[in-house]
């Protein structure tokens, strides 16, 4: 069962919002945190990491990890373990990359796609949810976030 302790819903209307929203956000990351990022295919999810990674003080172009599932960045203020898991066949793959080690880590995780290892997501993290509504004009985005224990 979910349990929704925090719950906050920002309605972007370009890509700069939704990068600055991410850069915002991670201001509060720590060690330890695991990001789980939602939503269909180019909603806005990378452009959201972008800024979540500036945020963290990275330099280096975050680009989507597509064939890797996961990236590391360590040029900024903290660890940075950006996963794409959109291709991934089943959560053993996670275990074959050793996922663990970065869930578990020293650094803060965020997982594109994450609703495909929901087996594996630990107990506690940040969801974020991106969403389109057309009918508010081709760049709008709704972006739900919750911290939420599984
Ligand atoms: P995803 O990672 O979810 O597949 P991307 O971040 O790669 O998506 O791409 C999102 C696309 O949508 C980009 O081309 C971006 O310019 C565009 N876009 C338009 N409006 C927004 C918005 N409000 N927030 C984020 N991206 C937007
Ligand atoms: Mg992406």
């Amino acid at each position: 069962m979910k349990n929704k302790m925090e719950y906050i819903i920002e309605e972007t209307a370009s890509p700069e919002e939704t990068f600055q929203l991410g850069y915002v956000l991670a201001q509060k990351a720590q060690k330890g945190d695991i990001y789980c990022l939602n939503g269909d295919l180019g909603v806005g999810k990378t452009v959201f990491t972008q800024g979540f990674a500036a945020g963290l003080g990275i330099t280096e172009t975050i680009s989507s990890p597509t064939f890797t599932i996961v990236q590391v960045y360590e040029d900024g203020n903290i660890p940075f373990y950006h996963f794409d898991v959109y291709r991934i066949g089943d959560e053993e793959e996670m275990d074959e990359i050793g996922y663990e080690d970065y869930f578990y880590g020293e650094g803060v995780c965020l997982i594109e796609w994450s609703e495909r290892i929901e087996g594996i997501l630990p107990e506690y993290c940040w969801e974020i949810n991106i969403q389109k509504d057309l009918s508010k004009g081709l760049d709008y985005r709704k972006i739900t976030m919750n911290k939420r224990k599984v």
